[in-house]
């Protein structure tokens, strides 16, 4: 049952509900894809003014960018504790998956409870739980700790430009919850997730005209694909290891022995020891054609977010907290990285999926059921009052 504080916390958070709904639709239509500078900066500024108003102290950070490529910036809010209180950093990002123009096909929607457009769930939903679990707080007395937001415009893409940020804002804080979406319906947490590697092989082949000279030429078409079978044959789907060739290209003309070929691999996994093993044997890859070259780029990316007791603690003390406000927080291990997984290899204790209960994340039926979402408020306004004990 709701203890009596934490019921009041919840019915002024449900009550809330229609201006938590009005919030995401603004956030949603207006649209912020990864790498397009302009649109996270309207989003931002959509999102700064509205955590301004609640009382926190905004920053955009420029990122230095990546190559050619622009991100926008990243948003640092932050909200003062009592002396000496610990530090949570809340983190999310802004950008998402979805071209510019996609609400032309994918408009917000509310139907049946739940939510559609383009992010609602991944993960606007989040930062609007967010500001309103910060609101309720607020209203109630001084943050019981310090709350830092972070919201990155990159974080889709691999984080590229923001990475340095989030762990330098990751080590000092004392622990770090994850504003990514829930998993499955009944919107567990998430405590691992795995790892993420990328490699890109290039295959060098001869060229020649494969009616006149066959036999002059090397195909890197066919190296490649042998590559492609061996590369393949690494996966271990039974222990969440597991290497998809997602790219495959190569090639000038049908009737031209190709002269190169190019496979990109995604590779995911659950500890960091399955991710040596991979890419030792990928960088072992010899061509069977010993005319054609191969050249391995690309490598690590995300490390595992490996079940730590640090998390395990974390995850029992918000599964105790959503009991208390009347519902049961599982957990799941997940196969998606996040940003999560870069504060939990730094040993900071980190909880993931605490944001918008859903479905659909990346596809066109995106969506957040709307009556969690005053609950998975109260939650993270009751995580802060637990961890700010600790
Ligand atoms: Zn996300």
């Amino acid at each position: 049952m709701p203890t009596r504080t934490h019921s009041s916390l919840l019915r002024s958070l449900r009550a809330q509900l229609p201006e938590m709904v009005s919030t995401l639709r603004r956030y949603v239509e207006q649209e912020s894809p990864s790498g397009s500078a302009e649109a996270i900066a309207s989003l931002v500024a959509l999102i700064a003014a509205d955590f301004a108003a609640v009382g926190g102290r905004v920053r955009q950070r420029q990122l230095r960018a990546h190559g050619s490529a622009q991100y926008g910036p990243a948003l640092q809010i932050d909200f003062a504790g009592p002396r000496g209180s610990p530090r949570l950093l809340l983190l999310g990002h802004t950008d998402t998956v979805y071209p510019l123009g996609t609400l032309k096909s994918m408009p917000w929607r509310e139907r049946g409870g739940r939510l559609y457009g383009p992010g609602a769930f991944d993960m606007k939903g989040g930062i609007v739980q967010a500001l309103f679990a910060l609101r309720a707080t607020l209203e109630r007395g001084p943050l019981p700790c310090a709350v830092t937001l972070l919201l990155v415009p990159d974080e889709e893409i691999g984080s590229p430009a923001s990475r340095a940020l989030t762990e330098r804002l990751a080590l000092k804080s004392s622990a770090v919850l994850v504003l990514e979406p829930a998993a499955g319906d009944e919107g567990a947490c998430k405590t691992s997730r795995k790892g993420i590697a990328r490699y890109t092989l290039r295959v060098r082949g001869v060229a020649s005209h494969a009616g006149l000279d066959f036999e002059r030429g090397a195909s890197a078409i066919v190296e490649a694909a042998h590559q492609v079978a061996a590369i393949s044959a690494l996966s271990r789907p039974a222990k969440g290891l597991t290497l998809n060739p997602g790219i495959f290209s190569g090639g000038t003309r049908s009737n031209v022995v190709a002269e190169f070929a190019e496979i990109i691999v995604d590779v995911r996994f659950f500890t960091a020891l399955q991710a040596a093993r991979v890419d030792a044997a990928i960088r072992r890859l010899r061509p069977r054609d010993s005319r054609c070259r191969l050249e391995v780029l690309g490598g690590h990316e995300r490390s595992p977010f490996e079940r730590s007791k640090q998390t395990v603690r974390l995850y029992r003390m918000a599964a105790q907290a959503a009991g208390e406000l009347g519902f049961q927080l599982a957990e799941a291990a997940v196969g998606g990285g996040s940003d999560g997984n870069l504060t939990a290899a730094l040993g900071i204790p980190t909880l993931d999926g605490l944001g918008a209960v859903g479905d659909g994340a990346h596809a066109a039926n995106e969506f957040v059921v709307a009556r969690e979402m005053p609950r998975r408020s109260a939650l993270l306004s009751e995580l802060m009052t637990r961890l700010a004990a600790v």
